[in-house]
């Protein structure tokens, strides 16, 4: 079994910036990702508000580059999805992945949150054929297309406005009359001609044999349902943690996000949260590598003690 100091699960902005600060702290460290570096980020077609960055970064750049510069000092980055954590009398925590186990004297938990879906008829056996959780994967696909975006939230916003380089036309389905994203990505996406807006609106069901062909949508305030046709779905309502692995490991709170104490301390000592996993975080780039730092430095105090 392969021992190291520390061990990070997800490598997106908050994994990849612990590694770096336990790599350079000398820490023998290991970071496990499921998919790839970057996580929701390098999904993100461009990143506006990173400091540092005026003309802004694609994610897909940023995230190659956190990931060099982690393994520049060291890192070790190994591509598993982690399936359970046991803590050893010993203190020391073994993580077990589909292949292998791997053991560690500290833990950073960094796996993030994953796309919420809407739940609704055909959406699960449409997906990848016209129903789709990612613009920039899906987007080019689309050139010419009448899509939906469903949501209210800066993604909504941000991915619809994307989405918009290729599509004749995107639809913002919302269930409110009034949107969750902030001031600057509403005002763009309003001033977009090719975006139009319908209110107080939820999917009901997706329409469709073998691709989209449209959807079935309820307002809410007066209760009509009507048909909408439409070439494509792009959900962005959300997400949920990615907490599978550790429940009753460590302490969830309601919605399934590891608690967190001061200096990002879970229940258990030696296990630190830091990003979208974790009851609280603000769920920016910025942020989620902020607190990557801090979960590192937590983590190096502890072992030194
Ligand atoms: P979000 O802020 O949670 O917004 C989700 C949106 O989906 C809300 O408008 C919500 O409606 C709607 N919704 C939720 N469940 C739904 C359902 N079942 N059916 C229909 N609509 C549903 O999620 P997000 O937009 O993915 O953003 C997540 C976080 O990342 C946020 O903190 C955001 O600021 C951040 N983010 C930032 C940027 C940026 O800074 N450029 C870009 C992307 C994301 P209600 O409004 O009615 O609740």
């Amino acid at each position: 079994m392969k021992t190291f100091d520390v061990v990070i699960i997800g490598g997106g902005g908050a994994g990849l910036t612990a590694a770096l600060y336990t790599s350079r702290a000398k820490l023998n460290t290991l970071l496990l990702e499921k998919l790839v570096p970057g996580g929701q980020i390098a999904l993100t077609d461009l990143v506006e508000n990173y400091p540092g960055f005026p003309e802004g970064i694609t994610g897909g750049e940023i995230s190659q580059r956190m990931e060099k510069q982690a393994k520049r000092y060291g890192t070790q980055v190994a591509y598993e999805e982690v399936k359970s954590l046991v803590k050893n009398p010993s203190g020391t925590f073994e993580i077990k992945t589909a292949s292998q186990t791997y053991e560690a004297r500290a833990l950073i938990l960094a796996a993030g949150a994953s796309f919420r879906t809407l739940g609704v008829q055909r959406e699960k056996e449409l997906t990848g054929r016209g129903v789709s959780y990612c613009a920039t994967c899906d987007g080019a696909f689309f050139k010419e297309k009448d899509i939906i975006v469903v949501g209210g939230g800066d993604s909504a916003m941000q991915e619809g406005i994307f989405l918009t380089r290729f599509a004749k036309k995107v639809s913002v389905i919302h269930r409110r009359d009034k949107l969750r994203a902030s001031p600057i990505l509403q005002e763009r996406a309003k001033q977009n001609t090719k975006i139009d807006f319908v209110w107080d609106t939820v999917v009901e069901k997706i329409q469709g044999d073998k691709k989209v062909e449209g959807v079935t949508l309820k307002n809410l305030k007066t209760q009509q349902v009507r048909d909408f046709k439409t070439d494509g779905v792009f959900v962005f309502v959300g997400h949920e943690p990615n907490t599978a692995f550790v429940k009753g490991f460590v302490e969830l709170d309601d919605h399934g996000y590891v608690k967190t104490g001061e200096s990002l301390t879970t229940s258990v000592p030696g296990v630190f949260a830091a990003g979208e996993i974790r009851t609280g975080a603000v769920k920016q780039l910025v942020s989620a590598c902020g607190e990557g730092c801090e979960a590192a430095l937590a983590a190096q105090a502890y072992l030194e003690h």
